[in-house]
């Protein structure tokens, strides 16, 4: 058979296959260096809270058994820790797979999707999949443009990812925008409000998502344990909705989707506030060593709500990203979010970052 005759659809054909951070391995076979930091995928450089290890340990001699298909306690400890019931509760293999769930349950070919531009990859790519047009709307100064996204719902629009914080712009709309935004809504539109980072946001102006919901609204707020719980390797992310909408999300879920290690360590990592506080203690001196550093080499830089910051360097960033490679950083270049003069770097811990702004500024000159 040959490439034309495979019965692909259409669709699939124009989807441009999502871009990952550069692993630490490949760029040790690549460039043959080691002692390679990265700070590429927005993951939590502290790692997971010991008492999570202790329960993936003991996790991994039950691996022989399927999971438990519903994540029961999972969801019950998360209900409680929420203050939602169970039933309002969905887990993921990452808060990816809810957003992908989201996309089987709501969209039909032909659906309109809205979102920032730019916006988390897997938006656009959820809409293509479902033969749906992603409507991707300009951001204003690099924070998401709500009243702009507003202006493009109409009869054909089924779902409005709204990240927030964005990535990977690190902004946050605040709670008086997402009212309006809200306001008047038709009833056939579902927003998803990504809230991947939330843990990070210290703003008062954060939108509280869970009174939406509580309200009864077509709201979805997605969490994750990839970020302030350092469990990303584990894929594990839950979404939080009234319990219809919860409902219809698990129509279309596969079964035993979250594996019995995840669920083990999501649960223990809920007993541990701690890590959680120095997860934020480390991201916020790394956040204001980061900015310092900008400021001084004359940077502009988009203020952060999250674990990664968005910073121009001035002149096209991909030979600046391939030199940090050199050096042994991996960051994210902008083209991928057609920023070309941007550069994504993760928060990491204090040695890291200072590796990386060293490295910087030998290449800037600076
Ligand atoms: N939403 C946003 C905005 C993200 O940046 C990410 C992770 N990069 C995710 C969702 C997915 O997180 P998870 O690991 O839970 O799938």
């Amino acid at each position: 058979m040959t490439e034309e005759q495979l019965p692909i659809r259409q669709t699939i054909k124009s989807i441009t296959p999502y871009q990952p951070g550069k692993p630490i391995e490949e760029v040790e076979r690549e460039l043959g260096i080691s002692n390679i930091i990265k700070l590429a995928s927005n993951e939590n450089p502290l790692g997971p809270s010991p008492l999570a290890i202790e329960a993936m340990k003991e996790a991994v001699e039950q691996t022989r058994l399927y999971p438990d298909n519903d994540c029961f306690y999972l969801r019950r400890e998360l209900a409680e820790f929420l203050g939602f019931s169970p039933e309002e509760v969905i887990v993921g293999r990452g808060s990816d797979e809810v957003i992908h769930m989201l996309g089987l349950a709501f969209l039909n070919p032909g659906d309109e999707v809205i979102m920032a531009k730019p916006q988390f990859t897997l938006y656009d790519f959820t809409a293509y999949v479902m033969d749906c047009r992603p409507v991707l709307v300009p951001m204003r100064n690099f924070v998401t443009d709500l009243p702009a996204m507003k202006a493009k719902v109409n009869e054909r629009t089924k779902l409005v990812f709204i990240a927030n914080p964005n990535n990977p712009t690190g902004s946050m709309v605040t709670a008086a925008e997402v009212d309006e935004f809200l306001s008047g809504l038709p009833a056939h539109v579902m927003v998803v409000l990504d809230e991947a980072y939330c843990e990070y946001v210290d703003r008062e102006d954060y939108p509280r998502s869970f009174d939406y919901i509580r309200e009864g609204r077509n709201v979805i707020s997605l969490r994750t344990f990839s970020k302030i719980y350092s469990l990303a390797g584990l894929r594990i992310g839950y979404g939080i909705a009234r319990k219809e909408i919860i409902g219809w999300l698990n129509q279309v879920r596969e079964q035993f989707n979250v594996s019995n290690v995840s669920q083990a360590a999501a649960r223990a990592s809920l007993r541990d506030p701690d890590q959680v506080k120095r997860a934020r203690q480390v991201n916020d001196e790394g956040k204001q060593y980061l900015c310092a550093q900008f400021e001084q080499m004359r940077l502009s830089y988009v203020p952060t709500q999250t674990n990664f910051v968005l910073v121009d360097v001035g002149r096209e960033s991909q030979p600046v990203f391939a030199e940090l490679l050199k050096r042994g950083v991996i960051v994210r270049p902008g083209g991928i979010f057609e920023l070309p003069t941007h550069l994504r770097v993760t928060i990491g811990l204090p040695e890291e970052n200072r590796r990386f702004i060293l490295a910087l500024r030998e290449i800037l000159g600076s």
